[in-house]
């Protein structure tokens, strides 16, 4: 197939790149460029730089590329920030998007890849988390995320709009050559990192009195490949849906701390801070609804593998891409 994929030059955009690649598809990366990187979009794709909230910019470019498909992954997704800046959140991921599919309709291109994420829900009555717990999210991320999840709904029954909206829970982990980059990192596992490769005094723990049995966070961290395959599979799927994505284990933010300093050998230090704001307590994913519908099984269940492929890319890259 021919995918347009917006985002291709970011984290979680670039793999699903190279991935879609090497099974044989063809594949436009349209960005611009201020959260991705130019050296993390494959040399085998098409590159088109743009803004989502030009339509003079996305509109062309989505018309020349002809795509059978669209997977949109451009979106600003820190939790923190958005606490600060929400109109930057709700202008870029809901009216951004808006460009995005009204460049899609105009060009016939009606089948459509989102990601979509855990913060819809927010604090979740129970874990793992299906997709028939309420969602109520609790910072404009999730709020930003969830009204496009809306939007996606009234664009399939309205135009017959075909979606599938991947709900990630915390994307980890690299390939051997693409991998996590941010210009202000506030992730917990590439700032773990950074203290390992020297770049750092010490890491962070946003909160030690959360009821967990250590205090810190739980997250459910998913291999980045593993995340790519699900998007790969919803190209097939017939018709309009949601899906959690996640392994179904958690990890708290001490765990994953202990687990880079077994994977790189470093003390790494650590600083107690209080809380984030906006952070849920624990975040699991329950994801039988796309294992069943699509035969998606992650093959990384061991953070150790999963933080191991990281701490590689890291250390081969140890200034990310360098711009
Ligand atoms: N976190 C932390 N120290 C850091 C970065 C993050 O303790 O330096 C915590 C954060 O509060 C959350 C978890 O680690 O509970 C995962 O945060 P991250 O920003 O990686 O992903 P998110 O869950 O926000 O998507």
């Amino acid at each position: 197939m021919n995918i347009f994929v917006t985002g291709g030059a970011g984290y979680i955009g670039s793999i699903c790149v190279e991935q879609l690649l090497d099974r044989g598809h063809g594949v436009t990366v349209f960005d611009n460029l201020t959260e991705g990187h130019r050296l993390a979009v494959d040399p085998r794709a098409t590159f088109a730089e743009g803004d989502l909230n030009d339509s003079q910019s996305i509109g062309p470019a989505l018309a020349a590329a002809k795509p059978d498909a669209v997977m949109h992954f451009a979106a600003n997704a820190l939790v923190g920030e958005s606490m600060t800046n929400p109109s930057k959140y709700f202008r870029n991921n809901v009216g951004g998007g808006l460009n995005l599919l009204d460049a899609m309709l105009a060009a016939g291109c009606k089948r459509f890849v989102f990601s979509s994420t855990c913060a819809t829900f927010g604090p979740p009555e129970r874990v793992p988390m299906d997709e028939t717990l309420p969602q109520k999210p609790i910072n404009p991320y999730g709020e930003s995320k969830l009204m496009f999840e809306q939007v996606l709904k009234w664009f399939d029954t309205i135009h017959g709009l075909k979606f599938v909206a991947l709900r990630y829970f915390n994307a980890a982990g690299a390939t051997e050559k693409y991998g996590e980059d941010h210009r202000v990192e506030t992730h917990l596992i590439p700032n773990i990192l950074k203290v390992a490769l020297g770049q750092r005094d010490h890491a962070e723990i946003y909160g030690t009195d959360y009821e967990t049995p250590d205090g810190t966070c739980i997250r459910d961290y998913i291999h980045i490949v593993d995340l790519a395959q699900a998007h790969i599979l919803a190209l097939e799927a017939k018709e309009s849906t949601f899906y959690n994505l996640g392994t179904g284990g958690g990890n708290s933010v001490a765990e994953v701390i202990e687990c880079c300093r077994r994977v790189t050998g470093h003390a790494i230090p650590v600083v107690e801070k209080a809380r984030r704001a906006g952070d849920p307590p624990r975040l699991i994913a329950a994801s039988g609804k796309i294992q069943g519908a699509l035969g998606w099984k992650p093959e990384y269940q061991s953070l150790d593998d999963i933080i191991g492929s990281a701490w590689a890319w890291h250390q081969r890259n140890p200034q990310g891409y360098g711009d």
